[in-house]
This record gives structure tokens, sequence and C-alpha cells, in this order.
């Protein structure tokens, strides 16, 4: 089912559908084999205005929020999950940032971000800080008007590729966690370099680069909101970026039914098409019932999230503050729990169908000139980025507890 709700919403399915299918489709297994990013999808992206799908109007973007981002990156992954990381990791790098930022500092970055002329990254996880990234170690240590940054971040999705980086440092060691703060650092920065490039399982088509910061000078203009609250802004972009996880895993389960379903009607064994062995039938049933149950409970948060985020963007531009004051004078739901259900609920899911719809298929699925492999490859990513499925857990638990212990029960 389709949940666009809005006229915006079903042209942005009907568009990524469409381009999905065109543009990546042809190209994905190529990409994939060699390994590469490619500046071509990266130029048709552009063309297609998709990396301002979320972003006002005022910046050259189309308006849309949290729901027509899902969705895209929904149908992307439908086709292939590493392709859709080019808008999806820019979004990612980029919206601490426009929660965050200043009107001069939207000023200054939105525009190129919204035309997808500059590539966002997120830097967050480093080799001593995955799980728990209140450890990072990197520092940002104040110098007149500029930090100097000294660290490693490793396991960064569009690294190198990316223009500007939103990189999770700590500008007050002494404070630990309570020192963490963002900064926007750009590419070729004088010692910001890019050490290893990671091997991947799947999602092969989207670079995954290691970033090195050697005494790198960051102007203070680059810090997003107040110094130290730099977990709170990453938390803040987790609760709406877990959402757009959840629809990448929804894409892969469904891609792999597109692949699975025409393949086990017209396969033949024992004189009859294999899907009218009932065993295979049920569980066909079984992994669309599930993929359904995803996508309601995406959109449904998605949906929810708008209404709250598209107002706070309005206000925000109207009177010329940050987002996240805007959202905190809403003071709406807290999502954490629901994004973390949504995450691990579907990136499981993705996993359980992909795995399911190899074993479906047969030998051929195996075989990497039929696509079901990849899909198997791409889902384990959607239970480990953006918190690991046992991290999810953990959120859930600790919202439960609380709302609990609330109550008094
Ligand atoms: C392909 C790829 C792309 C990525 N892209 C980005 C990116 O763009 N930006 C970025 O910042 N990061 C990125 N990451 C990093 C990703 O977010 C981390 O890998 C992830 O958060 C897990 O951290 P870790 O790998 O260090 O595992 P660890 O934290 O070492 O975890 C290892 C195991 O221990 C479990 N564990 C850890 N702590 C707990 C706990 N408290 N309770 C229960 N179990 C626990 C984990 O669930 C896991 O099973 C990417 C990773 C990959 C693989």
């Amino acid at each position: 089912m389709d949940y666009a709700i809005n006229e915006m919403e079903q042209e942005t399915l009907n568009a990524t559908r469409e381009f999905a299918q065109k543009k990546l489709k042809p190209v994905r297994a190529e990409m994939d084999a060699k390994e590469v990013f490619s500046p071509e999808i990266l130029q048709e992206f552009r063309k297609s205005g998709m990396f301002g799908l979320w972003l006002p109007e005022k910046y050259g973007g189309l308006g849309g929020g949290i729901t027509c981002l899902a969705m895209a990156f929904e149908e992307f992954s439908r086709v292939c999950a590493g392709l859709a990381l080019t808008p999806g990791t820019t979004a990612l790098g980029a919206i601490p940032m426009f929660l965050a930022a200043t009107e001069a500092q939207r000023e200054r970055w939105c525009y190129d971000l919204a035309s997808g002329k500059k590539l966002w990254a997120f830097a967050l996880t480093e080799p001593e800080a995955g799980s728990d990234a209140s450890a990072l170690k990197t520092t940002a240590i104040k110098d007149g008007d500029f930090y100097i940054v000294n660290g490693t971040k490793h396991f960064i999705s569009t690294g190198k590729e990316a223009d500007f980086y939103t990189v999770a440092v700590n500008t007050n060691p002494a404070r630990g966690a309570r020192g963490i703060s963002l900064l926007v650092i750009e590419k070729g920065t004088p010692g910001f370099t890019f050490g290893k490039k990671e091997e991947k399982m799947g999602i092969r088509t989207n670079p995954t680069y290691e970033l090195i910061f050697e005494n790198v000078r960051v102007p203070r203009e680059n810090l997003l909101g107040s110094e130290g609250r730099g977990l709170l802004y990453v938390q803040e972009t987790l609760d709406y970026s877990r959402p757009g996880v959840a629809a990448q895993a929804v894409g892969i389960a469904q891609g792999a039914l597109d692949e699975t379903i025409p393949y086990l009607r017209t396969r033949k064994q024992f004189g009859q098409p294999i899907i009218t062995f009932q065993a295979l039938a049920h569980k066909v049933a079984e992994l669309a019932a599930k993929t359904e149950a995803g996508r309601a409970m995406v959109y449904n948060l998605t949906h929810r999230m708008d209404e709250e985020f598209l107002p706070a963007v309005k206000a925000a531009l109207e009177n010329g503050t940050p987002v996240h004051d805007e959202l905190k004078k809403i003071k709406g739901v807290r999502w954490t729990k629901y994004s973390a259900m949504a995450k691990l609920f579907c990136a499981n899911t993705a996993m359980e169908v992909a795995d399911e719809c190899v074993t479906l298929c047969g030998g051929v699925a195996y075989m990497r000139d039929f696509p079901l492999e990849k899909f198997m490859r791409d889902a384990k990513i959607t239970q480990i980025y953006e918190g690991t499925t046992h991290i999810q857990k953990n959120e859930i638990i600790a919202a439960l507890i609380k709302e609990y212990a609330a109550k008094g029960e």
C-alpha cells in the first residue's frame, strides 16, 4: 500500500519510483561488483532535485518533510540500497546542521545542500567509540577564533566524496560526554585527510572511509548550536534519521520480494510452478505481511513527526531561529522510542525477508547474476548503522522503564 497522504508525497513516490527503475536499476549490479561511487549517478540525483526534497523552498528545496525523505529512501533502496545512500547520507550529515544552525549558517550551507552541489556526511563513530558514542576521543580545542581538531573517525559513509562533514568532537574533554559538540568541517581544510577505504559485504556502491584530523583549524562559526550539547543534537538527529533507515530496510525487503514472486511463479518443478507449493506460498505471504507492517510503522511515525517538524521549520524561517529551538517550543512527542522500534522491526524484517527469499528461490538466488544475494548483503547494514539492534532495544526499554516509573507502576 502507498502511504502518501498529500500531493507532494504522492509526487515524491511516483518520481522516486520512476527514477530508481530508470536510473539506478540498469547500473546497480555493475557498480556493486566494481565497488565504486558513480559520479554519473550523482549527476542524475542532482538533476532530479532529490537532495532538496525535505528542505524548504527558500533554499531551493521542495518543501517536503521527513515522510518525503523516507519515501525516497524506500524507493531507491528497493532497487539499490547502496546508491540510495548518496542522497541518504547527505541528509544524515545535514540534519544536525539543519536542526542546530543559526539563520546565518543556514544561509551559508542550505542552498548548495538542496541543489546537491555539495554533499554532506555524518562523522560520529571512532575506532574506540561505536555504540558508546560518548567515549569519543576527537578533540577540538579553542584557539582564538578557531578550534584545533585532532582525532580519527572511521566507517564514515560517503567518505571522501562528501564536501562537508558534521563531526562530533569534544571541546572540553574534562567534562567528558558533556564536552561533546558538533563542528562542520570542510573537505580540503589543511590537516583533514582520508585514511583506509573499507571493503564491504554490502552497500558497496557507497564509499566508507576513515577520516583523519591532524591539527585542523576550524573556524568558530562552524560550531553547531552550543558547546557541550553535541550528544543532544546527535540524539535528535537519530530520532529523525532512524525512520529513514527503517524505510531503507522496507525498500530492501520489498525489492527482494519483487525479485522473488515473479521467479516463483515461472519456475517449475515436479511439473508445476513452485509458488503452488503451499509451504513456499505461505512463507511469501508471511514475508509480505511483515514488510507491509514495517511500511505502516514507518509512515505512521513520519507523518506524526512532520506534524511538528514542518511547522517548526516554518517558524524557524520566519523568526530567524534554529529549528531545534522551535521544536523545543512545540514540546511534542519524544520520538526516540518509536524511531528505535521502527528501525529495529524493519531492519530485522529486511534481513529475514532477504534471507528467506534466497531460500525460496534456491540455487539461482545464490548466484551474482540474480539480484537477491545483493539484497541479502545490503540488508545486514540496516541492523548495524545508526545504532545496532541491541542499541535500539536498549533505547526502547529505557523509555518503557521511564514511562512506567513515571506512572508509579
Ligand atoms: C557500512 C557502515 C557505514 C557506517 N556509516 C557511518 C557513518 O556514516 N557515520 C558514523 O558516524 N558511523 C557510521 N557507521 C558506524 C556504525 O554506526 C557503527 O558501526 C555502529 O554504531 C556500531 O558500532 P561498532 O561497529 O563500533 O560496534 P560495537 O559498539 O563495538 O558493538 C559490537 C557489538 O556489541 C553490541 N553492544 C555494544 N554495546 C552494547 C550495549 N550497551 N548493550 C548491548 N549490546 C551492545 C553491539 O550491538 C554489537 O553487537 C557505519 C558502519 C558501517 C558498518
